[in-house]
């Protein structure tokens, strides 16, 4: 890989293989495998990413809103895409573009129908999603019968799946609430098989699910962040390739001294006699918020860390480089998969590794690496 010369992401197809068969390694040789590519594959490159996945004979993807599942059919996805939040305003799109509806209330199912059929659309593909806990989208267990009816009045949609998402996969002191939502979500698609006649697929599995409850992958699972490398506990982490390296320059070298204060609101002062900073060509609006400013993060620069300095302004970073021997034009490393994570540091400024990947904005230049 290039040394970097200004502010890239670069995306490690290969790394993407490796943690999309080590998650499949975890998987029943039946059970389907969906990828989620939202918000451009968690910030990756939506395109690139499920053009990859679909080489790789990916079962199914999905995308949290239609516009997202456009930008997939115009990439040439061909394979079924579940748009996880659909929006009545988006139907014309999702028709359009073949791509697959979750309904989840009353509402956006009666909707759904009336639009169908006045489409003149038979058996259109769509997915029902029960809330068995999360209490964010979805049907109540409640919900089955006056649902059945809707159905049976109608052979404009047909159901291809129940699912269903878990609130805290991730975490095991929540177990008996996990193991709870499991079968909920089980009983709901018992008595919906029944009274409908025929077997929607299941899915009710994040990556966490995929790798805590095997009781949970059902027919399919559905795969975000550990697609791109991360499994939400250290001992899964390290199974898994951060498939993104954010990378960096040294634009510019300061010498401070001691009483002089660095960036915006003079936020940092220095009280040491000479410090040394580096400006770099990256900030909020590139997606390094301003929590991570105030020493709470940091970058690599020659294998060294340099703690980040004041307030973190729109399109520049300052780091402290006082006992770092670089100059301008070094590269610098935010995060990869060797020196820090992009898990270690949202952690180190109080957030996660998917608000920091999800965030790195579409100035940033994205490189595949094949
Ligand atoms: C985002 C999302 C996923 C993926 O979760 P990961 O933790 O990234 O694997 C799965 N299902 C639904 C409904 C989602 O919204």
């Amino acid at each position: 890989m290039a040394k970097a010369q200004e502010t890239i992401l670069e995306i490690d197809l290969k790394a993407l293989k490796h943690n999309f068969q080590y998650l499949k390694s975890k998987l029943q040789s039946n059970t389907k495998f969906l990828a989620v590519v939202k918000a451009f594959a968690y910030g990756n490159d939506a395109n690139e990413i499920a053009t990859y996945l679909q080489d790789l004979k990916v079962d199914y993807f999905a995308v949290a809103y239609a516009t997202e599942g456009v930008a997939l059919r115009n990439a040439g996805i061909t394979a079924p895409i579940l748009v996880l939040h659909t929006l009545a305003v988006n139907f014309d799109s999702i028709v359009e573009n073949c791509l697959e509806p979750n309904l989840y209330n009353a509402k956006i199912l009666k909707e759904f129908v009336a639009y169908a059929e006045g489409k003149k659309q038979n058996e259109y593909p769509i997915h029902l999603k029960f809330n068995t806990g999360l209490n964010r989208l979805g049907f109540w267990e409640d919900d089955v019968d006056y649902i059945i009816k809707q159905l049976q009045e109608t052979k404009s949609i047909k159901v291809k799946s129940l699912f269903s998402h878990l609130a805290a996969s991730e975490d095991l002191n929540e177990r008996n609430f996990t193991m709870n939502q499991i079968h909920t979500f089980k009983s709901i698609s018992k008595e919906f098989a029944e009274k409908i006649g025929y077997k929607p697929m299941l899915h009710m599995s994040n990556t966490s699910g995929i790798l805590n409850y095997p009781e949970a992958h059902f027919d399919m699972v559905r795969s975000g962040i550990g697609l791109y490398g991360f499994g939400n506990s250290e001992e899964e982490s390290k199974h898994l390739k951060p498939i993104a390296s954010l990378k960096t320059v040294i634009s510019q070298i300061h010498h401070i001294e001691k009483g002089e204060s660095v960036g915006y609101n003079r936020a940092y002062k220095s009280d040491a006699l000479f410090t040394k900073t580096a400006t770099l060509p990256l900030g909020h609006a590139d997606g390094i918020g301003r929590i991570y400013g105030k020493e709470k993060g940091y970058v690599t620069i020659h294998g060294k860390k340099a703690p980040i300095i004041g307030n973190v302004c729109m399109d520049m970073i300052m780091v402290n480089i006082t006992d770092i021997d670089c100059k301008e034009g070094d590269e610098v490393i935010v995060f990869d998969g060797n020196t820090t994570s992009a898990e270690t540091l949202a952690e180190a400024a109080g957030t996660i590794s998917y608000e920091l990947i999800t965030g790195i904005s579409q100035r940033v230049k994205r490189v595949i690496f094949k």
